[in-house]
């Protein structure tokens, strides 16, 4: 049998896994299949046992599920553990394994693809959600010199912020006055073609915004594009990240430059 594989999350008919995870499979010759499970929100659990007991083999899940993935998964990675979200779902033998390569994603786009050195920077995270979370302990881990999360709620960043030593939780307003050389936007705004309501002049002129969000120019990306910094949308994040579950499913890692060209040609 064919081995199986999807995205699950809600609304997931937009993804560009299928498609992804398709050409690494085409580029690695394994014989698998991709597909995609949209779960109702009270239903993920059993959507999960589903396609488990089908035969199915892994999972990414995506928003708004990655916490509830964690909490089902009976072994957890070190970076599922610190980040407590699960993007990437294993299945063999009578356990579900989680793990989340979020982070390893957006570190690879940062300073692989994009040529930007993370050590000794001044970051912000925008966003507190699933997104947010899975990305703290590896940006830490590349060395950044100081790390911000802040959000609409600001509670939800400064209970974040409160699980890392030395990273500092907010509310927008209370970035005013500050600058920074990178900045992350992790919230959702730029779905729903809003900007998160960051204080102007927060980014250093010479800085990198970078917009989790892919495949369409955010408020958030054309307001720093017009102060002059360098504008990335999250295109990069999606294909690393991607690449690693794959690894972690199929032990064999793609080459992720030839998806990117093509993603980023339209
Ligand atoms: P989530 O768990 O639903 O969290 C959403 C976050 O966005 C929360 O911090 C929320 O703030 C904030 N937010 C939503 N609407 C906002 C608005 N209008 N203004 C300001 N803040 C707003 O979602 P997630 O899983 O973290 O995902 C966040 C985004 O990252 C999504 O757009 C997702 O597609 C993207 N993403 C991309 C990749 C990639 O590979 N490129 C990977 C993961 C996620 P409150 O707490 O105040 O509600």
């Amino acid at each position: 049998m064919i081995d199986r594989y999807a995205v699950i999350g809600n609304p997931v008919a937009h993804s560009k896994s299928p498609w992804i995870h398709a050409e690494f499979a085409r580029q690695t010759a394994q014989d698998i299949e991709y597909g995609r499970v949209e779960a109702p929100a009270d239903g993920f659990e059993d959507a999960v046992s589903k396609f488990r007991r089908a035969g199915g083999r892994g999972l990414n899940v995506t928003l708004p599920f990655k916490e509830r993935a964690f909490r089902i998964a009976s072994e957890l990675s070190e970076r599922a553990r610190s980040a407590e979200a699960v993007n990437t779902l294993l299945f063999d033998g009578s356990g579900i394994r989680g793990d989340n390569t979020d982070g390893v994603g957006l570190v690879r786009d940062l300073q692989q693809n994009l040529g930007f050195a993370l050590a000794g920077r001044r970051m912000l995270i925008a966003g507190a959600g699933g997104a947010a979370q899975g990305v703290v302990q590896p940006l830490l881990a590349a060395g950044v010199a100081e790390l911000w999360i802040a959000n609409r709620t600001a509670e939800r960043a400064i209970a974040l912020a409160a699980r890392f030593p030395g990273v500092r939780g907010c509310g927008f307003a209370d970035l005013a006055g500050e600058r920074f050389d990178v900045a992350i936007n992790a919230t959702s705004a730029g779905l729903a073609g809003q900007a998160p309501g960051l204080p102007a002049g927060i980014l250093d002129l010479r800085g990198l915004a970078y917009d989790m969000v892919y495949g369409r120019d955010t408020p958030f990306l054309a307001q720093a594009r017009a102060l002059g910094a360098r504008a990335c949308d999250g295109t990069g994040m999606l294909v690393e990240q991607a690449a690693e579950s794959f690894f972690l499913w199929r032990g064999v890692r793609p080459d992720t430059a030839p998806l990117l060209a093509s993603l980023r040609e339209g």
